[in-house]
């Protein structure tokens, strides 16, 4: 592979999906972007997904990773580990809405590529207070088009490429019922909270950018994702915290809404696989073919976290398990489709649910001087998304 430090197995597998990508532009500046001198530029690379992709980016790619992050109470540079001292890692503390310090990230660094992760990305915290939503997923994205549409003018001028790949969720389909099919990328628009809203919205802008100014675009949808690091806000990591500290276990409603996950390590690679193959103005939907309900999800959960920590019988981690009221407008099942996904850029998930589940509990049973750190602050693992504030 062109930036990969692998071997022939890789080099086979790229020469092979190059094949496919019709911008001849970009397939040739992929072979000349050989050298450590070639920038990306990642935002939100502080967080759960983004760091995840800054840690591959480093370890199996040559590229310089400018990480533009502005380090809200989801942002840790720390969960970058052993990526973030390396001297190919420089991270910017900014706005994405901030447009005269986007404009500067843009000519100190003249990136070739974007990998757009910054968002607000917490359904409950989007019911609390959605302005921090409208904020940076619409008005920052929009900047950050505006200063792609800039830079991709200039690579053309010089005869360089140039792609902006932008990470989204399943979330902007709305809700399917059991029985449904599965969500593709044919499947129409329907957010229906504050959060999905405003991402769906960052997708028609991102998609009106690749077709009004000729921007080369690649969006992805992608489903719920699990695995270290991420903000013990979210379902998985607040349950395993819980769990470990002998606290209610809080299920939402009857805890019979579907997801389908994904271990973050997996969608990692299908972002890199989607801005290195993918073909400019298309979406790839990503996802894991693991839907569970949310109480089959904790049920497994307890079950490892029972076998670790030697829990048996009444003390079985199950009894922590507590029904509480629903969130407000609750989706009742996402469920993607990836098979094209798959089949266009060779990419499937390396983990199942349970093997990625047994990571993800591992590696919090170690880290929990992680947890008691991101934690302090305003944020005490309290109850989100009840609507409170206007
Ligand atoms: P996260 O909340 O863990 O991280 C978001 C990061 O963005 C943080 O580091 C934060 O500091 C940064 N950020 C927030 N506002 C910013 C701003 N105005 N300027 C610069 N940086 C800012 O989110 P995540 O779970 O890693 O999600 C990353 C992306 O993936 C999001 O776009 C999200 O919509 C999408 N996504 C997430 C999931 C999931 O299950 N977590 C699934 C599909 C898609």
């Amino acid at each position: 592979m062109w930036f990969c430090r692998g071997g022939a197995s890789s080099l086979r597998r790229v020469s092979k999906i190059t094949t496919r990508i019709p911008i001849a532009s970009f397939a040739k500046s992929q072979r000349e972007m050989t050298q450590v001198t070639d920038t990306l530029l990642v935002t939100g690379g502080a967080g759960f997904i983004g760091s995840a992709l800054v840690r591959l980016l480093i370890a199996e790619r040559a590229y310089r990773v400018v990480n533009l992050d502005l380090l809200t109470y989801a942002g840790h540079l720390e969960s970058l580990g052993e990526a973030r001292h390396d001297p190919r890692h420089v991270h910017v503390q900014a706005d994405i809405a901030d447009a005269a310090a986007i404009r500067d990230v843009f000519e100190r660094y003249s990136p070739s590529g974007v990998l757009h992760l910054a968002a607000e990305s917490h359904v409950d915290r989007s019911i609390d207070g959605p302005g921090a939503f409208v904020h940076t997923n619409i008005m920052g994205t929009f900047t950050l088009m505006q200063e792609a549409r800039r830079r991709n003018e200039q690579c053309t001028r010089e005869g360089r490429p140039f792609r902006f790949l932008h990470v989204s969720t399943d979330e902007v389909f709305g809700s399917l019922h059991e029985g449904d099919t599965r969500f593709t990328a044919d499947t129409p628009y329907d957010p229906r909270s504050p959060y999905s809203a405003s991402k769906a919205a960052s997708d028609h802008l991102v998609r009106a950018w690749g077709h009004t100014y000729g921007l080369p675009v690649v969006i992805t949808n992608c489903s719920n994702n699990y695995g270290p690091y991420q903000y013990p806000e979210k379902l998985i990591p607040l349950m395993i915290a819980n769990a470990i500290a002998r606290k209610p276990l809080p299920v939402y409603g009857t805890g019979a809404n579907i997801r389908d996950w994904l271990y973050v390590d997996d969608h990692a690679r299908a972002i890199l696989a989607a801005f290195e193959h993918g073909e400019s103005g298309a979406t790839y939907l990503v996802g894991g073919d693991a839907e569970r309900t949310n109480l089959e999800v904790v049920r497994q959960l307890c079950d490892v976290i029972d076998a670790r920590l030697g829990r048996t019988g009444a003390e079985s981690t199950y009894h922590l398990v507590t029904f509480v009221n629903d969130r407000p407008g609750h989706d009742f099942r996402y469920a993607i489709d990836a098979s094209v996904t798959r089949d266009q850029l060779g990419w499937a998930p390396r983990e199942s649910f349970g093997s990625g589940l047994e990571k993800t509990v591992d590696w919090y049973l170690a880290n929990q001087a992680w947890c008691d750190r991101v934690t302090t602050g305003s944020y005490t693992m309290e109850r989100l998304g009840l609507g409170g504030a206007a």
